[in-house]
């Protein structure tokens, strides 16, 4: 068994004042969890060089489906993992809403990241419409079947975060039932993606509110091995509480 994943998506946010006080305050502690930050994509390599033999690990929150070429603005796999970048973000709701990615974009995208050598964090999850009409698992089984079908995770590791549309930054994060509900299912799906034996290996995290005060309970549920955490995370001392508390 693996420890639980929390990591932390700054967003466009952070700086070096926050790279400092968060460097601070993890190199302090020991922790049981396994760590991932995802700073804006200019701070990876100073940040993955300062932490190189800590805990914590440095990811993007975003890369680019090309290799080369003429992409201005793009940042591939391969240069990510030559900074000492670990883990990439792929599919966040955010990508999807402001910047049109779908899930055929997700598949190239996860391929590149496997290929590097990186683990891809595949995000996933229903928006407040889906939800109420209780399309919940019928968007999630397309995000995973489209996006993940044809995959090479053989020796790899990869991660799926569920993170419901209506939960991001609203401050309601979702149950822990109905989140553990929502995970059984993505880890059957996965089973049948892939095989039962690589569905284990899948570490599938919650995002959406996570905070001090709901964490522990969250992690207490049988199939969430995880926390992706937006807000709370630009805190480095509210952000280190929820890691000590898995
Ligand atoms: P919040 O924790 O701010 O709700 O953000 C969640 C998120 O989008 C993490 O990727």
């Amino acid at each position: 068994e693996r420890p639980p994943l929390v990591v932390a998506n700054w967003k466009l946010n952070g700086g070096t004042d926050l790279i400092c006080a968060s460097v601070a305050s993890f190199l302090r502690q020991n922790f049981r969890v396994q760590i991932g930050i995802a700073p804006p994509y200019v701070y990876i390599g100073n940040m993955a060089n300062f932490l190189r033999n800590s805990q914590i690990m440095i990811g993007s929150q975003n890369v680019s489906k090309f290799e080369s070429g003429a992409f201005t603005g793009e940042t591939s796999a391969q240069m990510l993992k030559e900074v000492g970048c670990e883990f990439c973000l792929i599919g966040h709701s955010e990508r999807r809403q402001v910047f049109l990615e779908n899930n055929a974009s997700c598949h190239t995208k996860i391929s590149s990241t496997l290929s590097a050598g990186l683990m891809p964090i595949i995000c996933i999850g229903e928006n407040a419409q889906q939800h109420e009409l209780g399309l919940t698992k019928h968007i999630l089984y397309r995000q995973l079947h489209e996006s993940l079908l044809g995959q090479n995770i053989k020796g790899q590791q990869i991660a799926i975060a569920y993170e419901p549309i209506w939960a991001i930054g609203s401050g309601k994060a979702a149950t822990p039932e109905s989140v553990q509900e929502v995970h059984e299912y993505i880890f059957n799906e996965l089973c049948t993606i892939f095989d039962e034996e690589s569905a284990k290996n899948i570490r599938i995290l919650y995002g959406g509110s996570v905070n001090k005060n709901n964490a522990a309970q969250l992690l207490a549920m049988p199939n969430v091995d995880g926390l992706l955490v937006g807000g709370a995370s630009l805190d480095p001392e509210h952000f280190s509480e929820i890691c000590a508390l898995a």
